[in-house]
């Protein structure tokens, strides 16, 4: 029998059912790119070479798409394993982009009352899956230079015995590397778990993996995405299999798709087609960094990442100039407390990165 109408209007039964968190969060805007200079979302720039894209076309042809994927993707994770230098007594999991391993382990760690905690400003995911899971989050400001504040990290740390604690290496937005003795000052305090989060790996050159050998809370995560291979989502987690068999046991079944884990293992055995790109992107960050500090009221933060974080006199008026010009930048003005004014370019080709320092110095003129 069908159901009698309802009395109660949508929009009072949603203010009801709805979680008040959920109710008040904003939805992730993505904003339209259309025919633009996509410089706002830290993609890498350039495409795969043509013999790649074919190898993967005639393997998408043999592609059993009525069959589930394989939910171990062990020919890709035995990949990773090898590609990545992934210490061997780690284990490896991996995640419908690193959003998802932030979900998973948030999930899995989400006891009443479970603290989240990490330094700010940073990567947004960390305080919106928090709030997803219901975990509470914890903030903690950056220094002035955007390293990590470690008398007021281990202070916190003291004062909210977090879960877990998540730090991006390098930053995002800020594009710096924490100091390493700041992070180890961390990975000694904390009571619970530490992700780094190494998403900008391939610009950095620096990392906290082999230390997985000896650090048996702390867990390291990566992703394809910034290194060429955004569209596919794929990311994964390595550290201690008592932690990543927990989290597995959160993950939904089948997560990284047959399309996926064909084209991510075909694309990694040439590694050295990304690895090529990145250094390309890392030459770039340099040119781009030199050009803007000549330009007059502009402040450059330095950066290991592919993106450059920017301090100009008015962002959102040189935000909306770039847009009219065609190029799209991310504006960061009232993110946080210590962006004012702040803009966040990512890093494109010789002829993108041309274009777009020709219209920001007229757009700040
Ligand atoms: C972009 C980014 C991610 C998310 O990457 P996906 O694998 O695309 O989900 C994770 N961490 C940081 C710091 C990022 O900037």
């Amino acid at each position: 029998m069908p159901n009698p109408p309802s009395t109660v209007p949508d929009n009072r039964l949603s203010e009801t059912l709805l979680r008040d968190e959920i109710r008040a969060l904003h939805a992730y805007h993505v904003p339209d790119s259309a025919g633009m200079i996509k410089l706002d979302a830290m993609e890498n720039p350039y495409s795969l070479p043509a013999e790649l894209s074919d190898e993967i076309a005639a393997a998408t042809r043999e592609l059993a798409l009525n069959r589930y994927p394989d939910p171990a993707a062990r020919v890709l994770t035995d990949q990773l394993r090898t590609s990545e230098a992934i210490p061997a007594s780690a284990e490896i999991l991996l995640g419908n982009g690193s959003d998802e391993l932030i979900q998973m382990i948030a999930m899995a760690l989400a006891r009443p009352g479970a603290v989240l905690l990490a330094p700010e400003p940073s990567f947004v995911m960390y305080s919106m899956i928090a709030t997803f899971t219901a975990m509470r989050y914890i903030g903690v400001p950056l220094t002035e230079t955007f390293d990590l504040d470690v008398e007021r990290m281990l202070a916190a740390i003291e004062a909210h015995r977090p879960a877990v604690i998540f730090l991006a290496y390098p930053n995002n937005p800020t594009g710096n590397l924490f100091s390493p003795e700041s992070v180890r000052a961390i990975l000694d305090a904390a009571p619970g778990l530490v992700v780094l989060d190494e998403a900008y790996h391939p610009f950095a050159q620096h990392t906290f993996m082999a230390e997985l050998e000896c650090r048996p809370n702390l867990l390291v995560m990566r992703t394809l995405s910034k290194m060429g291979l955004a569209g596919l989502r794929l990311g994964y987690l390595a550290g201690a299999a008592h932690w990543l068999g927990a989290f597995d046991k959160v993950r939904l079944p089948y997560n990284i798709n047959v399309f996926t884990q064909m084209a991510a293992s075909i694309v990694l055995r040439h590694s050295e087609v990304l690895e090529a790109q990145a250094e390309a992107i890392r030459a770039e960050r340099s040119r781009l960094t030199a050009a803007l500090n000549g330009m007059p009221s502009v402040k450059t933060y330095p950066s290991q990442a592919n993106f450059i974080l920017l301090r100009v006199a008015d962002a959102p008026a040189t935000h909306e100039k770039l847009r009219a010009g065609g190029v799209l930048v991310k504006n960061l003005h009232r993110a946080h407390a210590s962006l004012d004014h702040c803009l966040r370019v990512t890093v494109g080709t010789p002829q993108e990165n041309d274009r777009f320092l020709a219209v920001f110095s007229s757009a700040i003129a």
